[in-house]
């Protein structure tokens, strides 16, 4: 069953108001504004350099937007070091996963709770993610940097998991995996969604992602192009030709 058949549309969670985010004198973001629903999924979708990373690495606190307001649970969180922004509830899964590949599976898991303090609550945290993802249980010893590409990705959303995050982005969580480790990731996705997560996707697999989400948005080069409904996304002419392959 798809999500949207029992959203509840909530009050926004998140809040991004006309972000402007400069690397040097690039300027990355120009002004893009968006909102995530309560337990919505809402997905970030465009070509390769429009902007979708900066886009999380900005709410999450990674880079700084030099213009416009990220605002969560009511409160401005733009400028706030990562780590509060983490204990506020908003976890990022980056592209390229950012393991700690000398350490082992169990030890980035416990990594990932360490703005928690809380030990029975993270014990019971790591057991949900053992049953999530048994083979993150079965290879708890194993150096993480040996893991395959899928185990990896695995590892980075249990990791993220283990914050107790209120709001998950995921940046291109399907890259480079075999089309069956794909569907596995996005049954995932929902799982973590109809667990009360909120999530906010970034993904190259444009159909996957409207299939999941409630919303869309569409970057092109540091702007929003086209926003709505995923339903009607999928039936855009402009997306089917630019995202969907289809004519
Ligand atoms: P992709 O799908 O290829 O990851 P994207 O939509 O996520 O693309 P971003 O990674 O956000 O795009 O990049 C937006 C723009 O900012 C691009 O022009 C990119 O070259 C530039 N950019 C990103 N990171 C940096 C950086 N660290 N230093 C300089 N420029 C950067």
């Amino acid at each position: 069953m798809s999500n949207r058949d029992n959203r509840a549309p909530g009050p926004p969670l998140l809040t991004v108001d006309g972000i402007e985010t400069f690397y040097g004198s690039i300027q990355a973001l120009k002004g893009i504004s968006f909102e995530v629903p309560e337990r919505s999924i809402v997905t970030l979708l465009g070509a390769n350099g429009a902007g979708k990373s900066t886009t999380l690495k900005s709410i999450s606190g990674l880079v700084a937007p030099a213009r416009g307001s990220v605002t969560f649970k009511g409160q401005r969180i733009d400028r706030r070091p990562s780590e509060e922004i983490v204990r506020l509830g908003i976890s990022h899964v980056p592209e390229g996963r950012d393991l700690f590949p000398e350490l082992t599976v169990l030890e980035n898991l416990k990594m990932g709770a360490y703005v928690r303090t809380d030990k029975r609550a993270i014990q019971a945290s790591l057991e949900r993610v053992h049953a999530r993802f048994p083979i993150l249980a079965q290879r708890r010893a194993q150096l993480a940097g040996t893991l395959s590409g899928g185990e990896q990705q695995m590892l980075a959303i249990g990791r993220a998991l283990m914050a107790a995050p209120t709001l998950m982005l995921l940046d291109e969580p399907s890259l480079g995996l075999a089309p069956m480790l794909v569907e596995e990731i996005f049954g995932i996705i929902r799982e973590i969604h109809a667990s009360g997560t909120t999530v906010l996707l970034v993904e190259q697999n444009a159909n996957k992602a409207l299939s999941i989400a409630d919303y869309g948005y569409v970057l092109e080069t540091g702007t929003i192009s086209l926003a709505g409904d995923s339903r009607q996304l999928l039936k855009d002419d402009h997306v089917r030709r630019a995202y969907l392959g289809q004519r």
